[in-house]
């Protein structure tokens, strides 16, 4: 899976060392990690995540001051970010350009941690293609109250339902309460063909077990259910990266697992930084990109009508 999507030539002129200041601040107090500590969790996941990371616009969710201190996404890069944290204009809906900043290695996401970055969000598409996106993620949100037994079943059943309409999926939990089910694809369809299609995907599992599932975001619908939020496959939409620490107590990271070992997680925070470097991708093995074929999407359509 590692270097499946490099970006351009292996020799590049490194980008100048980040140096990171306040190293001794503490940003988790349980397990202790201070930013010089997230710097170095960052360094050795480097190689994890880029595969992943490279290349897409991000939303970094900050904390300057740690988790004691105030939070805040940033979307658009501002004044003192450093170069090593790459910069592109994108046009916005309504066509206005705005700066995104990306990375395409270490040097990049020690940058952004020096920013006080803990988070890395992503896109669903890469800059050099930013109408087609290249991931398709289902965001499993289980209502309050849910365990997590329940939300791994519910993995496992939308991972059945995608192999019923021929996509394969990988899964990743998302550090926090639920499991993320994603599909990589080919780069082929456009953003309202993937939303359209996420869409049918979630209206399908919550036609089949309603008790359970719902594609709908409003509170009240989602009451005792997992709600498949497949809003995350719009154009500027994000979703946490993988190995992306978490802003949430105990310091849990976002972390890819096998389908056969999601049976036995307990918890969508069960990885801490030092499980998840020894864990790496283990046997996560994403499946190759695939197509929305005409096929597949007479698939979705003849099962919601069924
Ligand atoms: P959990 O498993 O606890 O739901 P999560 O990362 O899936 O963790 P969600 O609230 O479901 O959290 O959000 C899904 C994704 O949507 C986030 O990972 C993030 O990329 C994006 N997102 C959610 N809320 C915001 C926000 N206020 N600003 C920017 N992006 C957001
Ligand atoms: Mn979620
Ligand atoms: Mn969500």
């Amino acid at each position: 899976y590692l270097g499946l999507h490099d970006e351009g030539p292996p020799m590049r002129t490194p980008a100048p060392t980040v140096a990171i200041s306040s190293g001794d601040r503490v940003i988790f107090d349980k397990p202790r990690l201070t930013k010089a500590g997230l710097a170095e969790y960052y360094r050795a996941a480097a190689p994890l995540m880029l595969p992943e990371l490279a290349g897409r616009p991000l939303s970094l969710l900050r904390l300057p001051d740690g988790m004691a201190g105030e939070r805040f996404f940033q979307k658009h890069p501002g004044k003192g970010f450093p170069a090593a944290l790459k910069i592109q204009q994108i046009a916005d809906k309504d066509g206005t350009p705005s700066s995104y900043a990306y990375v395409t290695d270490v040097e990049g996401i020690l940058g952004a941690v020096q920013m006080g970055t803990v988070e890395f969000h992503i896109w669903g598409a890469r800059r050099d293609r930013l109408d087609r996106p290249d991931r398709m993620v289902f965001d499993l949100d289980p209502d309050e109250g849910l365990g997590f037994a329940a939300t791994r079943r519910a993995a496992l059943e939308l991972r059945d339902g995608l192999s019923g309409l021929g996509l394969r999926s990988w899964a990743m939990l998302s550090g926090g309460k639920g499991v993320h089910v994603i599909v990589p694809l080919r780069r082929t369809a456009g953003w309202d063909t993937v939303k359209l299609f996420s869409r049918g995907v979630a209206m399908l599992t919550a036609q089949a077990h309603p008790d359970r599932f719902t594609a709908e975001m409003s509170k009240a619908k989602r009451k005792g259910r997992i709600f498949v939020d497949w809003l995350r496959n719009e154009r500027g939409a994000t979703a946490i990266g993988p190995f992306s620490v978490r802003a949430r107590p105990g310091a849990p990271v976002a972390c890819p697992v096998s389908w056969d070992e999601l049976g036995r997680i307990r918890k969508a925070g069960a990885f801490s930084t030092a499980q998840a470097l020894e864990r790496g991708w283990a046997d996560t093995d994403p499946p190759p990109a695939q197509t929305l074929s005409a096929a597949v999407i007479a698939a979705l359509d003849a099962a919601l009508t069924a």
